[in-house]
């Protein structure tokens, strides 16, 4: 099958009939298939600059993305507190309520939506700042949209994140700031290569780890020391985390690696 291109400055009748019907037969196709097979990604913009708005809502929803436009921090913080988005693109400098405060009040709120600040205030005072009230990502105009789409999507692809610093899987719990781990509230002790295994397989609770994946994530890449290493963590974290214990949380995966079940698979 040819693959043919809109072109509309050569004119209508530059396919002859039978190739125009197999383009339009096969766009509508892939269109009707990419419609059904992505659910419609529903994204908040909140910028009063009206050029910047209308240019990047046109392109996003180009993109097929379903976007809501708020021209201040106050309608913006209302919106994102009222309605489920995917994700917010947040300006910085806004009338009525600035673009900060919007973050740290929707960061009290809702806690998980991603937010991507657009900004001009390019300082490292303002990033850190931001990232530190939330913010997932940060870009400073003036921006190119394919970079902005790409950390759009890549956003997306992360989903809602969980701000808590603190992971449960059954009665095993990790903080990641502080580094400690409990299990039915006693206190465990690990060293830092055991906490960065445990810490890989409850981020993944669930799924199956390869002993590969495991060396490249918890070792460096570069590693290249004996082959049975992971299996030798994996019982050092036993020993602490699962025997002492009723419930066994560290599964083997013959042939494959480890998971961390769920606490209520069995
Ligand atoms: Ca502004």
């Amino acid at each position: 099958m040819r693959r043919l291109a809109l072109n509309p400055s050569r004119g209508k009748n530059y396919y002859n009939s039978e190739q125009v019907f197999m383009w339009s037969s096969v766009t509508v196709w892939h269109e009707w298939h990419y419609t059904c097979r992505r659910k419609a990604m529903r994204l908040l913009l909140v910028e009063d600059e009206k050029k910047v708005s209308s240019f990047v809502a046109q392109g996003l929803a180009e993109e097929r993305f379903a976007v809501d436009v708020a021209v201040d921090g106050q309608s913006g913080l209302d919106l994102a507190t009222t309605y489920h988005y995917d994700l917010v693109i947040l300006d910085l400098m806004l009338p009525k309520l600035d673009g900060s405060e919007v973050l740290r009040r929707i960061r009290t709120q809702n806690a998980q939506v991603p937010v991507l600040i657009l900004t001009a205030r390019d300082t490292v005072a303002d990033k850190v700042g931001n990232f530190e009230a939330g913010a997932d990502d940060y870009l400073t105009k003036p921006f190119a949209f394919a970079e902005l789409l790409v950390r759009v999507k890549a956003l997306l692809r992360r989903g809602p994140v969980s701000r808590s610093s603190v992971v449960r899987v059954g009665d095993l719990e990790l903080d990641r700031l502080s580094q400690q781990v409990r299990r039915s509230g006693k206190r465990i002790d690990l060293t830092s290569k055991e906490y960065s295994l445990l810490e890989y397989l409850i981020s993944n609770a669930g799924r199956v780890l390869s002993r590969t994946m495991i060396v490249e994530h918890v070792w460096d890449q570069s590693f290249n020391g004996v082959t049975n290493i992971v299996d030798v963590y994996v019982r050092h974290l036993r020993v602490k985390v699962d025997d002492p214990f009723e419930q066994k949380l560290i599964r083997t995966v013959r042939g494959v690696g480890y998971t961390l079940i769920q606490g209520t698979q069995q």
